[in-house]
């Protein structure tokens, strides 16, 4: 099979089933399972059936940094999810946005993107991308008026998240894309803390959209992995060689982990959610809390954005303390069942102290830029009974 050819018929499944067995291909021995097929390479009948495939004149795997069944099937399952027309599973959320970015600018290109980014994107952003002489503005996310100004010059892409990372702002994403593309840009979409399960970023007028596959996708803390999903087109013209040649490919084995993570992915992101909405109930209600963000909350800042385009307040939320970073710290020293690591989307809840930890590399005036003081806290809730993480929570806040 070619590696650019979708085999499932979209339209007849709805998205429970697509994620339990969406571009499954099976080999002549007819397994239930998903196949792994660790192998770098694949052999051909003929030197002419080689230098046919090699042309791209006939259909089949050539190697597995350009493509390879299991990863193939993980990339049709994913999306046939978020209603794309294809997709690249690279190597971690990384390496899909770092190939996204180096493949479709040019130099004299710009970039607009909001303030509240994951930090290693800030990082592309600053040092890998002026040394392509791309040019790179800022802007805050839920300020609209922002959107247009920095989009009333013509921009080559923008890239927004939301929720973002890690105050969970929302970006209105039909609104940007329409600034975008009237800026003859294209937009991407990091919807990593919303997953494919609560939000789809291209029903909204979204281009692209990136994902770390690492978060609620594989959600069992095992392997790393990224997702570049859009338009046949543009993928087979701009990011296509770029891929190939460069190789951000994700690994076979990890491949065949995320499509175990994709069957089971619809239950556990609406069951993380629904516990971080009652976890979130019950700390924004907790002596010492002295605010609290959470997407699906009334009381979210753009909580009409979040409801319009995501359904459900996602796994995340972020709160502040009183006594700012010794009581955030000294809170998260005091949990016995929640985990302090900056991962998220998993089975277990964790929590971080972004300002020390994932944020501490921006400067003060970057994160002022965004809102985040050392005392605010992120907790990425799991699976674990809700009222043990509550009883968790209050009692390392002393209540
Ligand atoms: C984790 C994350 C990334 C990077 O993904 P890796 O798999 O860790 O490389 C990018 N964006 C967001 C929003 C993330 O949470």
């Amino acid at each position: 099979m070619a590696d650019d050819t979708p085999r499932t018929p979209p339209a007849r499944w709805r998205p429970a089933t697509v994620m339990a067995r969406g571009g499954l291909t099976r080999s002549p021995w007819g397994e239930t399972s998903e196949a792994m097929f660790l192998s770098s390479g694949f052999v051909y009948e003929s030197a002419a059936s080689h230098a046919a495939r090699m042309a791209g004149d006939e259909p089949g795997y050539i190697y597995s940094r350009y493509a390879n069944p299991t990863v193939r099937m993980f990339e049709e399952r994913l999306a046939l999810i978020e209603g794309a027309e294809d997709c690249r599973a690279t190597a971690s959320g990384m390496s899909a946005i770092h190939a996204m970015l180096a493949a479709l600018c040019q130099p004299g290109d710009r970039v607009v993107a909001c303030r509240a980014l994951f930090s290693s994107c800030i990082w592309v952003l600053n040092n890998v991308m002026p040394k392509m002489s791309v040019e790179v503005s800022w802007v805050d996310g839920p300020d609209l008026d922002q959107w247009r100004e920095a989009l009333s010059r013509p921009a080559r892409l923008v890239l927004i998240e939301s929720p973002s990372n890690p105050l969970l702002d929302a970006v209105d994403i039909a609104a940007v894309a329409d600034l975008t593309h009237k800026a003859g840009g294209e937009l991407i979409v990091d919807n990593v803390f919303a997953s494919p399960v609560l939000q789809r970023p291209i029903e909204h007028g979204a281009d692209w959209v990136v994902y770390s596959a690492t978060k609620h996708m594989d959600g069992q803390g095992r392997v790393l992995g990224g997702a570049i999903l859009g338009r046949t087109k543009p993928i087979l013209d701009h990011l296509q060689a770029y891929y190939r040649h460069t190789g951000p490919s994700m690994s076979a084995f990890n491949a065949w982990v995320l499509l175990k993570g994709l069957e089971t992915l619809d239950l556990r992101v609406r069951r993380m959610s629904d516990n971080a909405a009652k976890v979130a109930d019950a700390l924004a209600a907790t002596p010492g809390v002295s605010e609290l963000r959470y997407p699906g909350r009334s009381d979210h800042p753009q909580h009409a954005v979040h409801a319009r385009q995501m359904e459900g307040g996602g796994s995340l939320v972020a709160f502040r303390l009183e006594g700012g970073k010794a009581a955030a710290w000294s809170m998260i020293d005091r949990l016995r069942l929640i985990d302090i690591s900056n991962n998220l989307g998993d089975a277990k809840s964790l929590i971080t102290h972004p300002a020390s930890t994932t944020h501490r590399t921006l400067t003060d005036a970057q994160r002022a830029a965004i809102g985040l003081d050392d005392s605010w806290v992120r907790l990425s809730v799991g699976l674990e009974d809700p009222l043990d993480l509550i009883e968790d929570l209050q009692s390392a806040l002393g209540v």
